[in-house]
């Protein structure tokens, strides 16, 4: 998989990219990131990417131009499944859209600043909007940081152990169970006998009680199928 990242404020998003999981992934050439700085792309001498909203009002407006050649450049080398833009009113980041996009070859992700991008960006270059959840950020680095993990750690041979993902919360429309290690009892807080027993069918079947009891009083949502 390939993924670029176009951002005003590309050192924002170095550190989810160099450390652990997400680094383990580039190394094993599992997957590739490109930061795209967009001043690069401006036309402007001052490299200028934002400009004031039509209309009037408070904040400022990306423009549509640098983001149409850098969108354009990018086309030119590879077809892409979607372009994607990070928006707090897109299709909300669920598991599902995870798994989805994981199958993807070439992914675009463009991150707004300011008041958002001049809406002819999202008419005509857009082909998927992806919110992280119901509250606004400064910027979408971080947010295209959280889909970009979301997504690559699904990536065959991207997690160590690669049945861990699929017993992770949601995959199977459950929250995960509790977890345990060492040491068995720590000042007198103990670990749950079954755990202890060595008899996978039991500790298998505790496990999935736990996760069905927490999926009713946490994500009751999850069982009517409307989270
Ligand atoms: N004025 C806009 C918010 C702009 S916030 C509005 O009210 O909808 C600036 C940028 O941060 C956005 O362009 C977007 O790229 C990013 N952003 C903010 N909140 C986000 C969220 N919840 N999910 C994804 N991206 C978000």
């Amino acid at each position: 998989m390939h993924i670029d990242i176009i951002t005003c404020l590309p050192k924002l998003l170095k550190g989810p990219f160099s450390d652990s999981i997400l680094k383990r992934a580039q190394d094993k050439q599992l997957v590739s990131i490109d930061i795209h700085d967009l001043r690069d792309y401006s036309a402007n001498k001052h490299r200028a990417i934002d400009d004031y909203a039509f209309g009037g009002g408070a904040g400022m407006v990306m423009m549509v131009e640098p983001i149409d050649r850098c969108i354009s450049h990018l086309k030119g080398i590879r077809k892409y499944d979607e372009v994607i833009y990070m928006s707090p009113d897109g299709d909300l980041l669920t598991q599902s859209v995870a798994n989805h996009l994981s199958l993807s070859q070439n992914l675009i992700m463009l991150c707004g600043h300011y008041k958002g991008v001049d809406e002819r960006v999202r008419e005509h270059l857009i082909t998927r909007e992806i919110s992280i959840g119901d509250y606004v950020l400064s910027g979408g680095e971080l947010a295209a940081a959280v889909l970009s993990d979301s997504i690559i750690r699904l990536i065959p041979g991207v997690l160590s152990d690669e049945s861990s993902a699929m017993t992770d919360s949601f995959q199977d429309g459950l929250v995960a169970p509790p977890v345990y290690t060492r040491p068995a009892s720590y000042k007198g807080w103990n670990v749950p006998e079954i755990l202890l027993s060595g008899h996978d069918a039991k500790v298998e079947k505790w496990r999935h009680e736990k996760a069905v009891e927490r999926t009713k009083t946490r994500r009751p949502g999850l069982f009517q199928g409307d989270e």
